[in-house]
């Protein structure tokens, strides 16, 4: 996820050229524990590290992964999630403060998850049906499901209407006794987007249905395990009317589209690889794209779309260019190919979020995706290209390999912006590039680092995981033990899930 880029007036990086300028997702200072004087001579030190590092890219990625090797017997990495939701807790409204040490596995794996909106006007119906797995067999745990203010209609267990054998309140949806062995979980909600002012789950804004759910978005979506650890494949079909939404779009590849009656179509989507809950994204409006290919490298054609409001599709070029600068880089680089056969953009003005890597559908707020030579500056260019590289580079580093936590959120993020400032640097001026960082970092992390908004890399604890999505993760945490770890436990995932799928 990227915020949205607020450009700062009168700094150098206006001053500079295209070349070499940077992803400007990083918007919005974070802090880490460090004081501000360590933190820069932490930070110089990085810098010359960092520099040398890129330079070997390759071999010192080797030789990162080795060294990491030899000495994860001795270390240890704390990891953690939510805890386990405690009922008593959810009955009171006041917000609960999420501790990295509490953390415990989910009681219940979700393996399938079928979805069903029917969008509407004045409410949208919500379906889902999901294959539940206990972790371990035969014991009976209660399994909470997180909604806050959702509306239950119905909810069944292997098909069975329950009645009474569930607790609800304002915040979770409870089985207190679930069957010990594989179920089905359906539930049907009732939501309402059109008054949905959060920006989070599902709203509507202009005229189109969108979602964001990352990081607690998709409680607010249907009564679900909102937690990173719980993957599983999802389809989602919708159902919408024809004339005010004719563009319907899910994550993954579309299995089928048609029209039914009462001047309404459907579109349903099948996402073949497990994905966390905040990776869904759902579109429904009045859009139209530009198309385009990218042949990868095994020889496989995927198709390009960028979805505008039609008054914005002329100014997409450049946010295509740098989509298929993105797929050839990666694939140069990292080795990383694309894994579907479509990937979409959608580009709307009312997308708060400034930029979302959804499986497959990635969401941008227009200012990120659109740019002509009468409106956009140079930097604004150069924010577009590494904007779309760094949404497009977490397809494998955030999405095909994942947080377990959202404690783990600056990881996903800092190997994603490391990858984001290598493309900008390879696709520019590498030290205008990191002039351009650093001047970012001083004139917005520095600040809060002094100030009482400062707080660690990775948090202890947290009451709303939305507060840590400001942005400057990336330079700060080259140092951090947990960087290097996840780019190794990256590299083993990938090689697991590459081998899986070159023996399928
Ligand atoms: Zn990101």
């Amino acid at each position: 996820m990227a915020r949205l880029v607020v450009p700062i007036r009168g700094s150098g990086i206006q001053k500079m050229g295209f070349l070499g300028l940077i992803s400007s997702f990083q918007t919005q200072p974070i802090s880490c524990h460090h004081s501000s004087q360590r933190f820069v001579r932490n930070f110089n030190s990085n810098l010359s590290h960092f520099t040398e590092f890129t330079d070997r890219r390759r071999s010192g990625l080797q030789h990162l992964l080795r060294g990491v090797r030899q000495s994860k017997a001795r270390l240890t990495c704390s990891v953690a999630t939510q805890p386990a939701p405690n009922i008593e807790e959810s009955k009171m409204d006041t917000p609960k403060e999420i501790f990295l040490k509490d953390y415990k596995m989910p009681d219940y794996y979700f393996d399938s998850v079928d979805l069903d909106f029917l969008l509407g006007e004045e409410k949208t119906i919500v379906s889902s049906k999901i294959t539940v797995l206990p972790r371990i067999e035969g014991i009976s745990c209660p399994l909470t499901l997180d909604g806050p203010g959702l509306k239950l209609i119905s909810i069944k267990v292997d098909g069975k209407l329950l009645k009474e054998d569930y607790l609800l309140d304002s915040r979770h949806l409870t089985l207190p006794s679930p069957p010990t062995t594989a179920f089905t979980l359906e539930i049907v909600t009732e939501i309402y987007p059109q008054d949905n002012t959060s920006l989070e789950g599902l709203y509507k804004s202009s005229g189109n249905f969108c979602t964001q759910c990352e990081a607690e978005g998709f409680r607010r979506i249907t009564f679900y395990q909102d937690r990173p650890d719980i993957m599983a494949k999802y389809t989602c079909r919708i159902e919408a009317d024809k004339t005010l939404y004719p563009v319907l779009l899910s994550n993954g590849n579309l299995m089928e589209k048609g029209d039914l009656e009462g001047g309404k179509h459907y579109a349903l989507w099948e996402d073949p690889f497990k994905k966390p809950c905040y990776l869904f994204a759902l579109v429904a409006g009045q859009l139209e794209s530009r198309d385009d290919t990218f042949v990868t490298r095994s020889g496989r054609e995927v198709l390009l779309r960028i979805w505008t409001p039609a008054q914005d599709l002329p100014k997409t070029a450049h946010a295509m260019y740098s989509l298929k600068a993105a797929m050839k880089w990666d694939e140069e680089v990292f080795g990383l190919e694309y894994d579907l056969d479509l990937f979409n953009i959608v580009a709307v003005p009312d997308f708060n979020m400034g930029a979302m890597e959804n499986k497959s559908l990635n969401i941008f707020n227009s200012k990120l995706v659109l740019a002509s030579p009468e409106t956009a500056s140079d930097a604004d260019y150069a924010a577009i290209l590494g904007v779309i590289g760094h949404e497009y580079f977490h397809n494998w580093t955030g999405n095909r390999v994942t947080c377990r936590d959202w404690f783990q959120l600056s990881l996903k993020e800092g190997l994603t912006v490391f990858r984001d400032q290598e493309f900008s640097s390879d696709m520019g001026s590498r030290p205008v590039k990191r002039i351009a960082d650093v001047s970012k970092l001083r004139a917005y992390q520095f600040p809060q680092d002094a100030s009482p908004m400062a707080h660690p890399v990775r948090p202890h604890s947290y009451i709303k995981m939305d507060n840590f999505y400001t942005g400057w993760s990336s330079v700060s945490l080259f140092l951090s033990l947990e960087f290097f770890l996840y780019i190794y436990f990256f590299f083993v995932f990938y090689n697991i899930i590459y081998k899986m799928s070159t023996d399928s």
